[in-house]
């Protein structure tokens, strides 16, 4: 067999945000050896960029919230596709992840009287999230990251990991390259952790960092696991316009958890126009009970700038094509107004939204205290991954769990906000904790010499084929397919057209040539995430044309109501015996009675 360089451990983490961190941390306090592989350099992972909290029914600000009203919200959120034991877990799991957090250094804002404070977001009934500012993922990898250390974990940083090994059925390590240098390395475990977050660099308008090109979900397709609800692709309502050069980046739903309202041409509060049947009950009647919910008035109920983001996004997307948008092709988004209702208006938006001031000023040259923001719909999560155990998080290939974005189930056909850094911190410590177990009752798994050696020869191709397609072309390509046929608003006839497209790309990305030698080839990088996305863009697109109804995040043109039939399974794909896409339709289990019941309570 050719030398690679060879790491053994017990549990392989594929992934540094916060799922990895987390599942890291737990599997090493297990006492196996423990390795963390990241794209990206330790702290610069995806999760760094979250701004607006962690959702976890604590109750500190508002007493009536309890796991059980968090577990109807998201299950509401979902529109009934969750798994409903991973939704469960979640909400009651979630404050003992964030106490545990801030025990390990994270300094959360705080309540008048000491404790944790926590604001309104979308779809969550109560106050609901804990943050810092709105710089909450940066506080919580650098606490991860800092205990992980202390715990001796060993870290592979700007490492890509190519493929996953197996012996027989189960996992048995991975192999990758080192961005640096370029030099092959093999991961040998006996249980592997996915954590590699989302596929948002499939679409042209993102809010996603370069790392999201949906290998963990690739990765876990080709090594024969299951991947479940990739049709349901989130945008968030409110991304950065203008200038071009920012477009996509986000907009924290916390501007309007602040108080801060959307508004079209004319100045009207065009949220108020269309409230989904589901909300009715929990929706203000008038912009001043609005106003007052997110001022803490418990009598008042939400403003429907706080509906959930698939709604909000398609009412913006409505006022722009009926002539009703901004200059820049979105809508306004005002949080400058509160000035009429508070003193110290400006201080207080500097405080509660640092960032956002900044972004706006340096990017945009907007002052948020005193303008109103140009925003539009923006491509921000992947509700579909991988299948997972709802409580091992272990995916249908033994020794391969998956956690945090690349996984699915918990968050059905839409995600509330704040509901993924619960998620990575919940279900990653679950995955951690059952990697371990599984390393410890596995011996090493055996690896396949020349498999390494077809995957090393495969990676090279870029360097020495005929072929003059430039990656970086064949990806934008993809990323307008994406963007203009499979996107917010969907059509069956667009989608055919997607995927004709994407089998021209998939050829154009096999005559992929790249220059020059090994080390820091971006280049050769690009090269390699091809087939990654245009893998999930398939599945995405296949998905999304199987399920012909509108619900949560998919929205069908000539699909437009939801139809109760496709209530009832969950899409999941799996790659044939002949390399092919099998899209099965496999039931929800019903959810266990006293479940059902605070469902019915609930809604
Ligand atoms: C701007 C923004 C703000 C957000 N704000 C919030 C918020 O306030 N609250 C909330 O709940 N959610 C928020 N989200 C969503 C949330 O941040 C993400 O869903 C979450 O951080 C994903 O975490 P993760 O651990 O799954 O993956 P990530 O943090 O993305 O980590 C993925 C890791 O996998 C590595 N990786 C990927 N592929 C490979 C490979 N082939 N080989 C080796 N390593 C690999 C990457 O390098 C990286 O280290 C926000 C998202 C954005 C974009």
């Amino acid at each position: 067999m050719a030398e690679y360089i060879t790491h053994e451990h017990d549990v392989l983490v594929i992934g540094a945000g916060g799922a990895g961190l987390r599942a890291a941390v737990e599997a090493s306090a297990a006492g196996v050896k423990v390795a963390v592989v990241t794209k990206s350099l330790l702290g610069k992972a995806h999760t760094v960029m979250a701004e607006g909290g962690i959702a976890a029914a604590m109750g500190n600000v508002d007493d009536r919230d309890s796991w059980r009203v968090h577990f109807a919200d998201t299950m509401r959120g979902g529109q009934y596709l969750n798994d409903w034991r991973m939704a469960e877990v979640h909400a009651k799991e979630a404050p003992a992840r964030v106490r545990e957090l801030e025990a390990w250094g994270a300094l959360f804002d705080r309540t008048n009287d000491g404790r944790i404070l926590q604001r309104n977001f979308g779809g969550h009934r109560y106050p609901r999230l804990a943050h810092v500012g709105d710089r909450t993922g940066l506080e919580m990898i650098r606490t991860l990251q800092d205990h992980g250390i202390h715990l001796g974990l060993d870290v592979f940083m700007e490492h890509n990991v190519l493929k996953l090994l197996k012996d027989g059925d189960r996992i048995s390590g991975a192999f990758g390259y080192d961005r640096e240098r370029g030099r092959f390395h093999l991961f040998r475990a006996k249980a592997v952790v996915l954590a590699t977050g989302g596929i948002g660099r499939a679409y042209r308008i993102t809010s996603n960092s370069w790392e999201y090109t949906g290998d963990g979900h690739a990765l876990a397709y080709h090594a024969g696991a299951s991947l479940m609800d990739m049709e349901f692709v989130q945008f968030h309502p409110t991304g950065m316009i203008w200038p071009p050069s920012v477009q996509g980046i986000l907009v924290t739903e916390g501007v309007r958890g602040e108080g801060g309202v959307l508004r079209n041409k004319n100045g009207e509060r065009f949220m108020f126009h269309e409230i989904p049947t589901l909300y009715a009950n929990q929706t203000a009647d008038s912009e001043e009970e609005g106003w007052r919910y997110t001022q803490g008035d418990k009598a008042a109920k939400r403003p429907p700038e706080l509906l959930t983001r698939d709604h909000v996004a398609r009412c913006i997307r409505r006022e722009v094509r009926e002539g009703r948008g901004s200059p820049h092709g979105g809508v306004f988004l005002d949080i400058a107004w509160i000035k009429e209702k508070l003193p110290n208006a400006a201080e207080h938006i500097k405080k509660k939204l640092p960032s956002m001031y900044h972004q706006f000023k340096q990017l945009a040259d907007i002052d948020i205290t005193k303008e109103p923001m140009e925003v539009g719909p923006t491509t921000h999560y992947m509700m579909g991954g991988v299948r997972v155990d709802a409580d091992s998080q272990m995916s249908d290939v033994p020794g391969l769990f998956a956690a945090g974005e690349c996984a699915a189930g918990l968050h059905g056909a839409n995600r509330l906000g704040g509901n993924s850094l619960s998620d990575l911190l919940v279900f990653g410590k679950r995955a951690g904790e059952h990697a371990a177990d599984f390393a410890k009752a596995s011996a090493p798994g055996a690896v396949d010499p020349d498999e390494l050696s077809r995957t090393e020869k495969w990676a090279l191709q870029p360097f020495e084929r005929a072929g003059s397609e430039n990656p970086y072309a064949v990806q934008h390509a993809l990323q307008s397919v994406m963007q203009d046929f499979v996107g917010i608003v969907r059509h069956e006839h667009e989608m055919f057209e997607a995927l004709d497209r994407i089998r021209e790309l998939k050829s154009a990305s096999e005559r992929a040539r790249v220059y020059g030698n090994r080390e820091y080839n971006s280049g050769w990088h690009t090269a390699l995430d091809l087939p990654n996305l245009l893998t999930v863009s398939e599945i995405v697109a296949r998905a999304a044309l199987d399920r012909k109804e509108s619900r949560g995040a998919h929205f069908r043109d000539d699909f437009p109501l939801k139809d109760d039939k496709y209530g009832v399974f969950n899409i999941i794909a799996r790659k044939g015996a002949d390399g092919e896409v099998q899209l099965t339709h496999e039931p929800i289990p019903a959810p266990r009675d006293d479940l059902k019941q605070i469902i019915e309570e609930m809604k």
